[in-house]
């Protein structure tokens, strides 16, 4: 979550970071961390089956090195004839796939030890490669948009083999409208440090410079706030220790205020004036258009979520009613409701739950994730200098998938494996039907096939215990997923929206006017029943997301469809069922809106996100019953 753009960057070569949004929050706090080489092997992935010994990874790198020359023979000559083209895609299809297998060797070894200099090196090496691999394919999106249609259109019926690149060429045509003269794209490219100003000054600010006080912890010690502990604090039952993590968390954006309200106006600045040179109508139609996703799609779910807030209202209150409050303050949202009921899951407890509660999705996908298990795909336990945050899973087309846990026992990591593992299956049946061009996938897809392993995960952990405080801890807890995954960033949407048209109207954009427009749509979702202080404002100054135009509400559409299509799936419905499993082989080969109409969900219809405020209500009721 806290890195959004490097999870875009690296989206190319398919690595997705965990967004269960509490996962954060559970980081172990032991002092003792092991050393790798203590740790079972069967608990460690297996890197050599990507490359047995480093003498291959450099044998790819020469590969690689030997086949850019080789790709810009071709520049300049892509009219010339479809034998041309399909040749240049077909090498272009080569060089990424070794590109990728060593990126990601490169990066998984980093992050096993990212105090090794050799893994560090090897990072490096990989990276300045990749970037002159991008530089050597660049020139061929242009010259493709550059060929006459009937010319592309003869192209493609007279070279057989070009048929297959119909829809990574079509995907590219889309954007004529939309791709400028080549001096003027030269100017937009020679621009890109001075666009990345803004979200790099938010960076130093909220990385370097930035100071959290300290704050007396549960037993009275004296404890430093970090971004980490800060979401750990607002977990305590100790009502003292959340009050203080937030004031004092807060209070130190005190003195950047300004700074960070003038980074924020940089950042939407940056987006208006890229859709204005492209030609767009809005920052929003150009963000949307990127994965072909029509302006309805967004309209759709803020309208929904905003004429729908009773059932968020009503649980707030019912938070009130059970922590027994006079004043509910935005501090008190994020306390677990049954604390008692907080349960250990050891790692091997957590696979079999994991695969009995994945048994809707078919024998055949539980027999896959169980070979994935003990096949050298994980990376279990945190050890020293060991990478990677709650979770991610990563790898390249030529090899398996790889998760890298940093496992810890709770509920939330055992969350991060069903969600990772929906991935690494993703990738996996992909890999196994698609070409290489079409292995990739888009956020508004990929999200699909992790949720609903958590969906489905939610769904059999509380109908399989009768004891009634731990069922209220898993409602609570999928409440607080969907509140966290749904409504807050249906919230955060809004705001994004609310700031570009304020912009795009030609009004100035404050840290005093971003405040007021983030207060306002605060009070419409919190509701008469929370109490806001003065700094719960400055949330809207200090998140990440807001320097990557329009890409959260990703996260509230991907819940949609995840609840939708593992609903029917729970059903039992057996053509629901081969429908998303037909989804996870998909790839990127059609459009994220056509691949989940296929799988059998209409997210350009209201549909969906009802769906979901119905069960999030259903939720409530069902918890209000067992309170009772
Ligand atoms: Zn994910």
């Amino acid at each position: 979550m806290k890195k959004t753009s490097r999870i875009l960057a690296l989206l190319i070569v398919g690595l997705f970071v965990v967004f269960t949004f509490t996962n954060i929050l559970a980081q172990s706090t032991s002092t003792a961390i092991p050393q790798r080489s203590d740790i079972d092997a069967k608990y460690k992935w297996r890197l050599e089956d990507i490359f047995a010994t480093d003498q291959l990874w450099e044998g790819d790198f020469s590969k690689v090195d030997a086949l850019l020359p080789k790709m810009t023979e071709f520049k300049g000559r892509l009219s010339e004839s479809g034998r041309g083209l399909l040749e240049c895609l077909q090498l272009q299809d080569s060089l990424w796939n070794i590109m990728d297998r060593l990126f990601v060797y490169a990066g998984l070894h980093l992050d096993e030890d990212t105090r090794v200099s050799a893994s560090q090196e090897l990072t490096g090496r990989a990276a300045s490669l990749r970037t002159r691999a991008r530089q050597a394919v660049s020139f061929i999106d242009p010259e493709i948009l550059a060929i006459p249609q009937p010319k592309l259109d003869e192209f493609i019926k007279s070279e057989n083999g070009l048929k297959l690149y119909q829809h990574y060429i079509d995907n590219i045509i889309r954007m004529r409208a939309h791709t400028l003269s080549p001096e003027e794209e030269e100017i937009l490219a020679s621009a890109g440090d001075l666009a990345d100003a803004p979200e790099n000054v938010w960076n130093m600010i909220n990385y370097a410079d930035i100071k959290y006080p300290s704050i007396k912890d549960e037993q009275g010690n004296e404890v430093q706030l970090s971004e980490e502990r800060y979401y750990k604090f607002l977990e305590s039952t100790d009502r003292r220790v959340r009050k203080d993590a937030s004031d004092f968390f807060s209070s130190a954006y005190l003195p950047y205020l300004n700074t960070l309200g003038a980074t924020l106006s940089g950042g939407v600045a940056k987006d208006v004036f890229y859709a204005k040179a492209r030609k767009y109508n809005s920052s929003l139609e150009a963000a949307l258009d990127q994965s072909n996703i029509p302006v309805s799609v967004f309209e759709n779910l803020i309208k929904s979520a905003d004429t729908n807030l009773d059932p968020l209202y009503k649980y707030i209150s019912l938070r009130k009613k059970v922590l027994k409050l006079d004043e509910l303050h935005k501090y008190d949202l994020t306390v677990p409701l049954v604390p008692e009921a907080k349960m250990e899951i050891p790692y091997d407890s957590a696979l079999t739950i994991i695969e009995s509660a994945l048994a809707p999705l078919g024998k055949q996908y539980v027999a896959d994730i169980k070979a994935g298990f003990n096949s050298g795909w994980i990376d279990v336990y945190e050890t020293e200098g060991k990478g990677g945050g709650a979770g991610y899973s990563w790898g390249c087309y030529s090899s398996h998938r790889y998760m890298l846990l940093n496992y810890n026992n709770t509920l939330d990591h055992m969350f991060t494996i069903a969600h990772e593992m929906g991935h690494c299956m993703h990738s996996y049946y992909t890999n196994r039907t698609q070409p290489y061009i079409y292995s990739g996938h888009a956020t508004f897809t990929a999200e699909v096939a992790s949720i609903t392993n958590e969906m489905l995960l939610m769904d059999y952990l509380i109908k399989s215990t009768q004891d009634k405080a731990k069922k209220l801890y898993f409602l609570n807890y999928y409440i607080d997923q969907l509140d966290g995954t749904f409504y807050t960033q249906v919230m955060f949407t809004e705001f994004e929206k609310a700031i570009h048209e304020k912009k795009e109207n030609g009004d100035a954009l404050t840290s005093a006017s971003s405040r007021e427009i983030y207060s306002d749509i605060l009070r419409k979702f919190y509701g008469p029943e929370v109490v806001l202080d003065s700094l719960d404002d400055l949330r809207c100054l200090r998140l990440s997301h807001f320097y990557t135009d329009f890409y959260v509400y990703q996260y509230a559409t991907s819940y949609a469809a995840a609840i939708a299509i593992s609903r029917k799936i729970l059903e039992g419905n057996k053509e629901a069922l081969d429908r998303y499993l037909k989804l996870l082989e998909a790839g990127d080969s059609d459009y994220p809106i056509n691949l989940l109409k296929n799988a059998g969900v209409d997210m350009t219809s209201p549909e969906p996100i009802n769906e979901t405020i119905k069960l999030f209500s259903t939720l409530v009721d069902e918890m209000e019953k067992l309170l009772q």
